[in-house]
Parts: structure tokens; sequence; C-alpha cells
């Protein structure tokens, strides 16, 4: 199988494996790293050594100026989506409680199901949702932002990092300066982002990471929470995670959360150089098979993200997401499979959701809108670091071979 899906879940890492086999084999892996006895102390010091590897990893690729992080500003989490109930309902609630004014939530409106499904909880909790629009570049509007903060009301802002399905990089820092300026906190959903982007967190008061999307093991989130800022637990219990995330800790996944990101951290810039020219090579085997493939394009376009260096970044360098033009292109994902070649034509989250409910994915509907054509299928191809410029040629090959048998079955080889 040819893997396109990176985005979706990553490979785990060697370094991600290893770390969590070696915790295995201690004589106090089986112990509980809240015990009190000696194995539990042990669990507990490798848990913390984890957090420890999370917080240097994370001021290495981020612009975080405090010397170290402090261990309080690292919570464990399962997974992303839990990463971000927890920043957004409890900077939203904690916020609140401070000052019951601050009763409104501000989210774009490109966001994850897991931050924009959470608003309609956060609705129901008598928060006001407001919806940030997106520019025709796809990044958020800053003066529909600046008239929607007007009011000194907002208890959160809450952008994605870098889009899951179109992998624009959104401006952070300014949204979060904004949000500053008139009194509110700043969320970002940083799942795609982090060890695979330089990140600037200096204006983020909350970020939410996920393990697996970039070589650790499925089922670990973390929030950084920057110190002293307002953020009520959303689950009660033990206390654990400094009385935010109650529930007994995974320490081997951590540990290979930990691995993953030190390892992705280490190798950022040479990471971004090979993904970069991998999509280099799949654009211009795309263009070349033109004859083809004629009505090819991207969002952003292609020349936009063509024009990418790892100093320029404004798409994330693993991900491109292609608007493929004609009725054969119907069924691609499931075309591709066939093919042997794991790609997806968004979200791998929602798709369950989406065939439940018949629903194109909102960055779906955005350009369906925006690309004036009448048969616009989407495809997102994410590449990683076990892909080879072999497998965009089989992309493409799989690509054309598709165009060309649809095209001759449909009983109309000239289109
Ligand atoms: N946010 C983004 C941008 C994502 O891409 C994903 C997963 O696809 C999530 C959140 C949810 O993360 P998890 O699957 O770890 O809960």
């Amino acid at each position: 199988m040819i893997y396109l899906d990176h985005a979706a879940s990553a490979p785990l890492l060697l370094q991600a494996r290893r770390a969590m086999d070696t915790y295995y084999d201690q004589w106090y892996a089986c112990a509980n790293p809240n015990a009190f006895h000696h194995a539990g102390k042990c669990a507990a010091r490798d848990l913390e050594q984890a957090r420890s590897t999370l917080g240097n990893t994370l001021q290495k690729v981020s612009k975080l100026a405090t010397s170290r992080l402090h261990p309080k500003e690292l919570i464990f989490t399962r997974g992303g989506t839990e990463s971000i109930h927890l920043a957004l309902m409890g900077l939203a609630h904690g916020m609140r409680a401070k000052n019951p004014k601050r009763n409104t939530v501000i989210i774009s409106e490109l966001e994850h199901h897991a931050v924009s499904e959470l608003s309609a909880l956060l609705a129901k909790d008598g928060f006001e949702i407001k919806i940030l629009k997106v520019t025709d570049s796809l990044t958020v509007d800053l003066n529909h932002l600046k008239t929607l903060l007007t009011e000194n009301n907002v208890a959160v802002v809450s952008v994605m990092y870098a889009h899951n399905e179109i992998g624009v990089i959104e401006p952070i820092q300014a949204v979060g300066k904004m949000a500053h300026e008139h009194g509110a906190l700043m969320h970002t959903d940083a799942v795609q982002a982090f060890c695979h982007l330089p990140l600037d967190l200096t204006q983020v008061d909350a970020a939410s990471f996920a393990a697996h999307k970039l070589g650790g093991p499925r089922g670990m989130g973390l929030m950084y929470l920057r110190r002293a800022t307002p953020c009520q637990p959303i689950m009660v219990g033990g206390g654990q995670e400094h009385g935010l995330r109650s529930g007994t800790q995974d320490v081997a996944g951590a540990l290979g959360f930990a691995a993953a990101a030190q390892f992705m951290a280490d190798h950022l810039e040479v990471h971004t150089e090979y993904l970069l020219s991998l999509r280099t090579h799949l654009l211009t085997e795309l263009r070349r098979a033109t004859i083809s493939v004629p009505e090819l394009c991207a969002v952003p376009t292609l020349a936009d993200i063509d024009q990418q260096t790892s100093s320029n970044l404004t798409v994330n360098p693993g991900l491109t997401h292609l608007v493929l033009g004609g009725k054969v292109f119907d069924q691609i994902v499931m075309k591709l499979d066939e093919a042997g070649i794991a790609a997806s034509s968004g979200s791998a989250c929602t798709s369950t959701a989406r065939t439940q409910h018949h629903q194109p994915s909102i960055v779906s509907s955005i350009m369906q809108a925006r690309i004036p054509r009448a048969e616009r299928y989407p495809l997102r191809i994410s590449a990683g670091h076990a892909s080879s410029k072999a497998d965009m040629d089989a992309l493409v090959r799989a690509l054309v071979e598709i165009a060309r048998s649809g095209r001759a079955s449909s009983g109309s080889l000239r289109r």
C-alpha cells in the first residue's frame, strides 16, 4: 500500500515504539503513576520525563519565551479532541467565572469538527457563538474579527493553526494579539501543526496537540496552558494533571509521544525541505500529465503552493489539497484505494459523520462555491517521513489511469 494519508494518522515512528517498549520492559511498568509506593513513583518519574521532553520540544519549535516551561503548563489528554474540549470549554468557563460579561466564544468557519461541534455544546451552556469568516485566501478575516471583538464580551477566540484538509496556515499571532487587546483569551488547535511547522505561540494562551499526527501513538494528546490562564476542568475525579484532567495517565503513551515529537523537532528543517521537494515533484508530474488530467487545480492554487520555501510557509508542507475536475474523478478516494493508494477527500474524523448525514465538509462547501465548475472532487494528499518520489509517481500514474479508463468507459475519449 502507498500511504498518503498522514494527516489522518501518521505511522508510528521507530523512536516512539522503542520508547514505549523500553518502558513496558521496566519492573514498575504495571504501576499507577499516582500511587504512593516506589513502583508508582518510578512510573511518575518517567511521566514527568516525558512531560519535560515535550516541554523542551515545544519550546524548540515555537517562540515561547519562558526559559523553561513549567510542568503545570503541559497537560496530558487522550488525544487531540479531548485537548480541544479541555482548552476551549475550560477557558470559556474559566473566563466567564471571572467576569460573567465575557459570555461569547469566537471560532473560525474552517475549524475541525472537534471545535465546531463543541461550540454547539458551549451554546447549550449559555455561551453566544460567533463565527469568524475567512477571506478568499482561506485565512481568517482580521477585519471581521475586529468587529466581533468590539463589545469586549468575548471569553475566548479559537482558530486552527494549520488546516487539516487544505493545509493553510492561519495568522495566529495577529489573531491572538487582537484577542488580547480586547481582553479575550486565545486558543489554537495546533494538532496538524505541532512538529510539522515552526510555531509562534507568543500570543496563545492554550494550544492543543495530538501524538498520532506526528508519528506518536494514537490516543495521546497534550494541552499547552500558559501559566495563570483561567481554565476549569471538564472532567472530575482523582484530580490528576494538576487538577485539570482526572484519570490515570498512560506513561508509555506519554513517552512514545515525547520521543516522536523530539525526533520530529530535531529534524524539522530537513523534513520540511524533503516534503516540499516531494510536493514540487508531485506538482511537476501532475502538470506533465495534464494531457490526461486536464482540469486539475489546487486550493490554494498550484502556483501559490509551488512557491513555498521552508522559511516562507503558508501551507503545511506535507499536505496538498487538489480539486480534480471531471466526472471521472467521482469516488476518487475509492478508486485510488483499489489502486493500492490510501489518500482521502478530507478529514477522516468526519467522513463517517458526513456519510451518515450526507453532508459535505465545510471546506468542500467553500470550495464548491469558489470554483465555478459543475464536477469538482477534492483529494487530500498528505505525505510524511516515509513517503517517496516513487509514491508520488504512482499516484500520478493512478490518476492518469483513472481519467483514461473513466473516459473510455463513458464512451467519450475526448472531453
Ligand atoms: N484537530 C485537527 C485539526 C485534526 O486534524 C484532528 C484529527 O484529525 C483533530 C483535531 C482530532 O484529533 P484526535 O483524532 O487526536 O482526537
